[in-house]
């Protein structure tokens, strides 16, 4: 055999159609343990295992027969010493001498099985990592899904508290530090862009002796349908609050003195012809309309004094502070 062939850094051997092998490198015999003499004029099937043996039988030889070659044939030899050796086999069916003869060649594949049994490895570990991730990010998930509900929880009872805090138990209405919240902003918005506002101050005329007369219970009831009556009289974002006591006080964004006027006649005159319960009562306003000069204080105290010029007069009647 050709010196180069007999080392060639592959397996070679050349079988008959029937399988014995005909020639035999030294690659392949060093591969599979044995020396020359011991497989010349063997069958090739005997240095394959039962499984290798049948898959030979099946696939090689018709391939062979049918087509003159086999490419990339992936099988296990045995070696002398009872272990598998996976080889690629490429073979090739030609005329030799006016014989036929089928020869091939042989590449170890074992580190190639390595590689492929370590890829595998890895793959599974990212498979493994992978559904570790999902099922964390699920877990997140959850807990993001769990946190948004307290979340929104907590803004509603905010709300629920804000509101609370906020309005006069006994009518519903604001109160007055929601009121104070509301008229230094409209005094912002004032010094800043110019818009105007008025504010009315509200006092139930005589009403101790309602209470006096008919006892404190039937004085909350007036008080509560008062309040009503001056939440149905009010439009857009008018401000109704309870100051306290049997005051009340309206902040009218946008409303000049004029126009402050008409709203507290309204108030005036619809309190004087509404019944209250079995009730009838009159109230006495005092307005003011802020002007530069004005501060939140300033502007309540004007329509306090516009407030008791209106009661100094004969009550049931408004007052501007300006025309005061
Ligand atoms: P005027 O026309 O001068 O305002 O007379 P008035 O009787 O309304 O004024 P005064 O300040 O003397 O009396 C106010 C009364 O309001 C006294 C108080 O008992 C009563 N009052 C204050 N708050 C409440 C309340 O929450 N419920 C009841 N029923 N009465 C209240
Ligand atoms: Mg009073
Ligand atoms: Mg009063």
């Amino acid at each position: 055999m050709d010196i180069l062939l007999n080392e060639a850094p592959c397996g070679y051997f050349s079988i008959t159609d029937k399988g014995l092998i005909q020639s035999v490198n030294q690659t392949l015999l060093r591969m599979l343990g044995y020396d020359r003499e011991e497989l010349l004029e063997r069958h090739i099937e005997s240095t394959m295992s039962v499984a290798n043996k049948m898959f030979f039988h099946t696939y090689f030889y018709p391939y062979i027969q049918l087509y003159g070659q086999v490419n990339e044939m992936y099988l296990s030899f045995r070696t002398k010493d009872g272990k598998d050796l996976p080889v690629l086999l490429n073979g090739i069916r030609r005329d030799r001498d006016g014989k036929a003869v089928i020869e091939c060649v042989a590449l170890e594949m074992r580190k190639r099985i390595e590689h492929e049994k370590d890829i595998m490895k890895t793959k599974q570990q990212l498979e493994a990592l992978c559904q570790e991730t999902n099922e964390a990010n699920h877990r997140l998930e959850l807990l993001h899904a769990q946190y948004e509900k307290k979340q929104q929880k907590l803004l509603d009872l905010n709300e629920k508290l804000e509101t609370l805090a906020s309005t006069d138990p006994l009518t519903g209405l604001r109160n007055r530090r929601y009121f104070q919240e509301q008229l230094q902003k409209y005094m912002e918005l004032f010094e800043q862009s110019g818009e105007i506002f008025s504010l009315c101050i509200i006092d139930i005329d005589r009403f101790k002796a309602i209470n006096d007369t008919y006892g404190h219970p039937v004085g909350d009831l007036v008080l509560t349908r008062l309040a009503q009556l001056l939440q149905e009289q009010s439009y857009g974002d008018t401000v109704v609050a309870r100051f306290g006591g049997e005051e009340f006080v309206i902040l009218l964004p946008g409303l000049n003195q004029e126009q402050v006027l008409a709203a507290a006649e309204r108030y005036r005159s619809a309190t004087e012809t509404t019944p209250l319960g079995d009730l009838r009562i009159t109230i006495s306003i005092g307005a003011a309309t802020c002007s530069p000069e004005d501060t939140e204080l300033s502007l309540l105290q004007q329509a306090d004094q516009a407030l008791y010029i209106s009661k100094h007069n004969g009550r049931n009647r408004v007052t501007h502070y300006n025309a005061g």
